[in-house]
């Protein structure tokens, strides 16, 4: 072989133009330990990277020629560097190519890997992300703090997706005010896309080589799309089913459907089956195909978050770390929760956000966000024990993204770089948005008292211990003006209340 060339796990895009030329190249794919237990990953997760890996590499090697260690191979050293110093020994090859991990770690180890001097080495692009990390500074520039609407209508303008001369379509750029409702009963949710693929020999593996899962799986029937044709037809449905509906309700949480009118995408898009301008593209499409089935709100609620927050958060990660995964703002030195790995809590709304995600694997952004986040957050966890908590337990967590969303947005432990403030809420947030709090055992309008809401009295108890790094924030204001119009009589109590809480978090 002439070239190998390494193929990671999420870098399954069947359109890479390195497939277009296939001759004297030997590809490399792995399935390795150093992967499955860098954090306790959910089973969904393994097995549907796996099968999908698998796959992809099947498929390939009816092109080239294909080199693929499953976990149980006895040739597999578990290592990228000491696997790929295997393979390179044995085909001594001109050039050894890969293309950008999307990982600090794996960045790493790839830029410290040293070949033999006869051997070239080359690094591309995935030719997946809308902005090349080429751009960054000019995106990003390190002396300006990063707002996301500007980087957003940036990109829209340069790419033209829904814009007119040069001005957004409709005259707005942003319909998020429109978007914000609570699902009422009358609104039925159509039932997901199911796939039934049958991983369970990936499963038998996993367990022979007692690799250490979180979550639950149906291993025969893996419900994740797996292929780049699967993708495409959830894809398409997503369009015909939920799009009409998706901005609408997109922050709206019930127990009726866990996904509502979401795409359950990212995982197709993380591992790159999916492109992310395929999918812009075929939002707008389906809305200039039914303008009055799909309004605009839907569809600008939808491509901002792929052109905008995907993109926008990869940038920050790339622009801060490694420091960034060290940051902890509020210097937040709680352990997390037990319910977070057993949903064993008496709070309906994170029983669950925290349940639906261990059967699941997923949950929507707003059930990691004011759910799960917040309560992190409001219980002064540590960023690092929430960090590992988001990377395990969702299909789609992928440092790349998982960390500027839950160190950035959910935890605000960079300080503000991400969010212009916190995202935390007592229950009547939760309470308006979704039906969790009419059956728990709390009582959502009660912030003291053996019942009360714990968001009710750990929401006040936090403004009130970081008063001093958060009160000069203009957008804090009001919330520190509440706060200050109760008497110290009741402030007391809510404090004394939140200490009674924080003191056996476990029991909650
Ligand atoms: P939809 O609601 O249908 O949105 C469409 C697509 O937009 C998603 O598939 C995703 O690609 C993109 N998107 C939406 N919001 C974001 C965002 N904030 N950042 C990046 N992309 C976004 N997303 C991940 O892909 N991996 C993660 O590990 C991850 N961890 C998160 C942790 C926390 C604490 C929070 C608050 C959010 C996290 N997100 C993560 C973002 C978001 O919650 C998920 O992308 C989304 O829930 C995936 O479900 P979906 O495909 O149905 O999304
Ligand atoms: Fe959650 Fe409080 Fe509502 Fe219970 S009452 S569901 S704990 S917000």
């Amino acid at each position: 072989f002439k070239e190998v060339r390494l193929i990671l796990g999420d870098q399954l895009n069947p359109k890479h133009s390195w497939f277009k030329q296939n001759d004297a190249v030997l590809y490399v794919m792995f399935e390795m330990q150093q992967e499955t237990n860098y954090v306790r990953h959910h089973q969904q997760k393994v097995l549907a990277f796996f099968a999908t890996m698998r796959e992809f590499a099947n498929a390939l090697a009816s092109l080239a020629d294909v080199l693929y260690l499953q976990l149980g191979c006895a040739d597999n050293k578990h290592s990228l560097t000491e696997n790929l110093n295997s393979v390179l020994q044995l085909t001594q090859p001109q050039k050894f190519s890969y293309q950008e991990p999307d990982e600090y770690r794996l960045v790493k180890q790839l830029e410290e890997f040293e070949v033999s001097e006869n051997t070239a080495i080359e690094c591309c692009s995935t030719e997946h992300f809308l902005i090349s990390l080429q751009h960054l500074d000019s995106y990003l520039p390190a002396n300006k703090a990063p707002l996301m609407e500007t980087f957003y209508r940036r990109v829209r303008k340069e790419t033209g997706y829904l814009m007119a001369d040069e001005k957004p379509i409709g005259g707005k750029w942003n319909y998020d005010h429109d978007n914000r409702n609570k699902l009422p009963d009358k609104v039925s949710v159509p039932a997901p896309l199911a796939f039934e693929n049958d991983a369970s020999s990936i499963a038998d593996m996993l367990a022979k080589a007692d690799i250490k899962m979180i979550g639950t799986a149906t291993a025969d029937k893996l419900d994740w799309p797996i292929t780049r044709e699967q993708s495409l037809k959830l894809l398409r449905n997503f369009m015909q089913e939920r799009l009409p509906l998706f901005g609408q309700y997109q922050d709206a949480m019930s127990k009726r459907c866990y996904l509502l009118f979401h795409s359950r995408l990212s995982f197709s898009l993380n591992t790159k089956m999916l492109n992310p301008r395929e999918v812009v593209e075929a939002a707008i499409e389906a809305y200039e195909r039914d303008p009055d089935n799909i309004t605009l709100a839907q569809v600008e609620g939808f491509i901002r978050q792929i052109i905008g927050w995907r993109e926008f958060v990869r940038l920050i990660y790339w622009r801060e770390m490694p420091s960034y995964k060290e940051k902890n703002f509020f210097a937040h030195k709680n352990p997390l929760p037990k319910f977070y790995w057993n949903a064993d809590t008496k709070m309906n709304c994170v029983q669950h956000a925290v349940s639906q995600s261990l059967e699941t694997a997923y949950a929507h952004h707003i059930q990691r966000l004011m759910i799960t986040g917040n309560f992190g957050l409001l219980a002064g966890v540590h960023p690092d024990e929430m960090d590992a908590w988001y990377l395990g337990i969702y299909i789609d967590a992928i440092e790349w993204v998982e960390l500027p969303n839950t160190r950035g947005m959910s935890q605000f432990a960079d300080g503000g770089l991400l969010a212009t403030k916190p995202y935390i809420s007592s229950g009547n947030y939760i309470n308006k948005m979704s039906t969790y709090c009419k059956d728990c055992y709390y009582k959502v309008s009660a912030k003291t008292g053996a019942r009360s809401c714990p968001f009710n009295s750990l929401y006040w108890h936090f403004l009130h211990t970081h008063r001093g790094k958060l009160a000069n924030n203009p957008r804090m204001g009001m919330m520190y003006r509440q706060w200050d119009k109760q008497d110290t009589e009741a402030q007391e109590a809510i404090l004394s209340q939140a200490q009674h809480y924080l003191a056996d978090i476990d029991s909650l």
